[in-house]
């Protein structure tokens, strides 16, 4: 699969789409979902261009996969979530019904999120 560089989350990154960004490092950026599922939902995306889990992981340097964890890590710890906890998700691919083809991460938190 190629990456479509016209995709949402690619014109975020290239600023021409306005989105709420919470937090940016060198190699990631955490914003608002546009549809929260729960009180605390934030996209957290790799400045690259990556299409999903595997295709970051193959390709992406160590430093761009340790940065973009490092990020979600420092929301956990922005928003108190050690101890009340927190959900991670990214949907990958058909079977995964991945909307947006740049790889993100879902973190839901902020009430009880129930079962999977
Ligand atoms: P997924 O189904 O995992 O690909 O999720 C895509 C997510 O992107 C959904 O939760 C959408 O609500 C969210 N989304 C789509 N467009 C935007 C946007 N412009 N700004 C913020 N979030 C968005």
């Amino acid at each position: 699969m190629i990456y479509d560089d016209n995709n949402i989350f690619a014109k975020i990154i290239n600023k021409k789409l306005f989105s709420e960004i919470i937090m940016e490092s060198e190699h990631a950026i955490a914003f608002n979902d546009i549809a929260p599922k729960a009180p605390i939902h934030i996209l957290i995306i790799p400045k690259g261009k990556y299409i999903k889990y595997d295709d970051f992981l193959n390709k992406a340097s160590k430093k761009e996969v340790y940065d973009f964890f490092l990020l979600i890590n420092r929301l956990v710890k922005t928003y108190n979530l050690e101890d009340t906890g927190y959900r991670l998700i990214s949907n990958a691919g058909n079977d995964g019904n991945q909307e947006v083809p740049h790889l993100h991460f879902h973190l839901l938190a902020g009430q009880n999120l129930g079962k999977m």
